[in-house]
């Protein structure tokens, strides 16, 4: 990038103390969640699903002698464990279910569990749409670590007149009696948890092919989102640049095709293999082509975030900050610098507006955070501008380079903000401990001058 950059610099206080010069903390659970496979009923009336879920699992210690999920927002029926009935308790929200003997580590066990649930969060019901969103453990029985993956085998039970969508590849679709359908998916390679999702609805389709994979939009009806079948492919004609695009940054392609999902409202989050983006921003888009970035920023999540997944929140700067990012590396390469450029404006100012409302914190942490300490503003908009000024000190050629073998070396994985830098050094030849102290863990806010 061939302009002058300028880094001011505001002083603030830190909210979480680091300590200077350790490594990433990464916790690890004490047992490996392998597979799911669950029959999900949603109710539309009772905004409700009757679940059967069953988790196959390994111990990573000696001696487990229980196992534990939250129960919010479900009434557990039964629970199997190996084939076996076992009896319960739930308390406080948590499902807590007596081994009948301590567990060996390398033995794999499954636990079945028969359940119904009323979430008012990690799902959305409509009268002629539903989805489940982000937090999986609300609907589906389930662990709850942002990095561990599994492979998902999901069957969901809807009404034949409307479409569905899963995890990973359509394996079968069979009707019960005349108004049921069961279709199901199955997710082979192993995925985040949190992008375990389905949507069910009365949905419209329109597909893009691409050179490798095949893209599909389903949208609500015109007369219900005001979306025409023309609108909808202007909307989402750049997707298979995209597609190229992100696959040439990261050294990989997607395996499976992709879908959008345009739900209801101001929607924008990734699930693996698809993603929920709301009608408002492709209405919005209609009027100013520069609001495309839901569509490429949910795509992008296929590869940071998806495959590529930050360790604990600590790191999430890696799903997100990225991913913004990454977006605007696509919208210069689809529109020219300025466009680039804005983005970045747009980020300082969400950062200023951050400080100024005394919102501050750093882009990652030394130490393990909770979902619920994540400062928004830094992970995403401070975190792009980290991989802007390091695209600017390592010049395009070996911030790509660098970039890419990140991506590859964590391909499928969980990384750190650490992997992230030894990635960057390696290819560099630069020592970036610096910059990652004082950028990432340090407290200083960069006001680029463009
Ligand atoms: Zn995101």
């Amino acid at each position: 990038m061939g302009f002058f950059t300028k880094y001011a610099i505001y002083f603030v206080c830190l909210s979480c103390a680091t300590t200077a010069l350790s490594k990433d903390i990464v916790d690890k659970s004490n047992i490996d969640f392998v597979h799911y496979q669950a029959e999900i009923t949603p109710n539309f009336i009772n905004k409700s699903i009757d679940g059967v879920v069953e988790i196959t699992f390994t111990p990573q210690v000696q001696n487990v002698n229980y196992l534990s999920f939250s129960s919010e927002f479900k009434r557990i029926k039964s629970v199997y464990f190996d084939g076996k009935k076992l009896s319960f308790s739930v308390e406080n929200d948590l499902l807590r279910v007596k081994l009948p003997a301590s567990l060996k580590t390398i033995k794999t066990h499954s636990v079945k569990m028969d359940y119904s649930a009323s979430p008012t969060q990690g799902m959305k019901f409509y009268d002629d749409h539903l989805f489940t969103v982000f937090h999986t453990n609300k609907w589906l029985i389930s662990h709850n670590d942002l990095s561990d993956k599994a492979t998902f085998d999901l069957s969901i039970k809807h009404d034949v007149t409307t479409s569905a969508v899963g995890n990973g590849t359509l394996v079968s679709r069979k009707k019960v009696g005349n108004t049921l359908l069961v279709s199901r998916w199955q997710q082979n390679t192993p995925i985040p948890l949190y992008t375990f999702d389905f949507a069910v609805g009365n949905f419209e389709k329109q597909s893009i092919d691409t050179d490798s994979v095949n893209i599909s939009m389903l949208y609500r009806q015109e007369v219900r989102s005001g979306l025409s079948a023309e609108l909808i492919e202007k909307a989402f004609k750049d997707v298979s640049d995209m597609l190229l695009f992100f696959e040439s940054k990261a050294g990989f392609t997607l395996k499976q095709g992709y879908t959008y999902v345009v739900v209801d409202g101001s929607m924008a989050q990734e699930a693996s293999g698809f993603s929920l983006v709301g009608e408002m921003f492709v209405h919005a888009l209609q009027t100013d082509k520069n609001e495309n970035w839901f569509i490429a920023h949910e795509l992008a999540h296929e590869w940071w975030g998806n495959s590529i997944t930050s360790s604990n929140f600590s790191h999430f700067w890696l799903n997100e900050g990225l991913v913004v990012f990454m977006v605007d590396a696509y919208k210069q390469h689809l529109f020219g610098e300025e466009a680039d450029k804005n983005e970045m404006k747009v980020a300082i100012e969400r950062v200023q507006r951050a400080v100024k409302e005394n919102r501050v914190a750093p882009v990652a942490f030394k130490m393990v955070i909770r979902e619920s300490e994540i400062n928004h503003t830094m992970a995403y908009s401070k975190g792009a501008l980290v991989f802007y000024m390091l695209r600017e000190k390592l010049g395009d050629k070996l911030f790509w380079q660098s970039l890419k073998q990140y991506s590859l070396s964590y391909q499928g994985q969980s990384a750190t903000t650490q992997n992230l830098k030894s990635s960057f050094e390696e290819v560099s030849q630069i020592d970036l401990t610096e910059f990652f102290e004082r950028w990432v863990y340090g407290p200083e806010i960069p006001t680029l001058d463009l």
